[in-house]
């Protein structure tokens, strides 16, 4: 049975390029594996897919009576909607524990690293499977777009080691510039409907059975928002008016500068003012030193909710 491997929903290039990385391992070893997408590509990793002549995955989001392996999340909410359905072969992931079970063993790699790929790329090596320099091209890519090019304080030596080895096998000599170069056009949001731009990098989280949404838009450059922002601010209250959502944040983060403009709609602003510690002005907020949804913005929330 021909088993397909998934990131989540609204995928991140890590999820994007995960699914092909893992699949590719998979088949090299004798299992048969197809790579999927849960949704349309964002521009980065249109980018990269381009660069290295990658197709992209095929869209597939049904998966009831099929075999998966997970990359990139554990929460059943940012997976496919019958994924109870699914059979779960494998998780690979570096998230918080999400609540998805299974009813049979499973392989799991859930490693605290900057990115889903550097734990790929330790499988290669665990399995002594050589990377071909496309594959390695697009591993390296997903894992600088989820450091944000170490930047992130999720970042790890390990991840840095694997850049290095991924960079040299695609025959990049300096990654970083490659790397600038790829957040450049993930920078790109002018002519862009504000509505896409929230939910281009968007999850959404179960806190003590509260819906919180959250957004995220990494750019070299925030004064790209200046004519924008306002629109943003008033969709983000829309998208929580229409939905069953407490709060929707949307993080616009500039990692040249190292911190991130916190805009807020929510039915308790002074529960995300408390965990924050900082003082909401017109619903917006200045978080100094925070790049990461992960580990700054997530797990200071679920306590306030708590
Ligand atoms: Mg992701
Ligand atoms: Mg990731
Ligand atoms: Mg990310």
């Amino acid at each position: 049975m021909t088993a397909y491997v998934l990131g989540h929903k609204i995928p991140d290039s890590d999820s994007i390029c995960g699914a092909i990385s893992l699949a590719y391992l998979k088949n090299a070893i004798g299992e048969q594996a197809v790579p999927v997408r849960q949704g349309e590509l964002n521009p980065e990793s249109a980018f990269i897919l381009d660069k290295f002549g990658i197709e992209a995955p095929e869209l597939k989001t049904a998966f009831a009576g099929e075999e998966v392996y997970i990359v990139d999340y554990s929460d059943l909410a940012q997976g496919p909607d019958d994924l109870r359905q699914a059979t779960i072969l494998g998780i690979v992931d570096h998230h918080k524990l999400g609540d998805m079970t299974t009813s049979a063993p499973l392989e799991c790699w859930i490693r605290p690293v900057g990115c889903s790929n550097t734990i790929i790329k330790e499988m290669y090596d665990y399995y002594n499977v050589e990377i071909p320099a496309h594959i390695a091209g697009i591993m390296m890519c997903a894992i600088l777009s989820d450091t944000v090019i170490f930047k992130s304080p999720t970042c790890t030596e390990i991840d840095i080691k694997a850049v290095e080895a991924l960079a040299k096998i695609a025959g990049i000599d300096d990654y970083k510039a490659f790397g600038v170069e790829m957040f450049k056009v993930k920078s790109q949001v002018e002519g862009t409907p504000a509505r896409e731009l929230v939910m281009r990098d968007f999850k959404d989280f179960d806190m003590s059975g509260k819906l919180v949404g959250i957004g995220q838009l990494e750019t070299v450059d925030l004064s790209v928002f200046d004519s924008i922002k306002a629109e943003l601010e008033a969709d983000i209250a829309k998208l929580k008016a229409e939905g069953n959502r407490h709060s929707v944040c949307l993080l616009l983060t500039d990692i040249m500068k190292e911190g991130s403009e916190l805009l807020v709609a929510s039915d308790d602003p002074a529960l995300i003012e408390a965990a924050f510690a900082s003082k909401l002005s017109d619903n917006k907020a200045w978080l100094e030193g925070v790049l990461s949804r992960k580990k700054q913005v997530v797990p200071p929330l679920e306590k306030a909710f708590a």
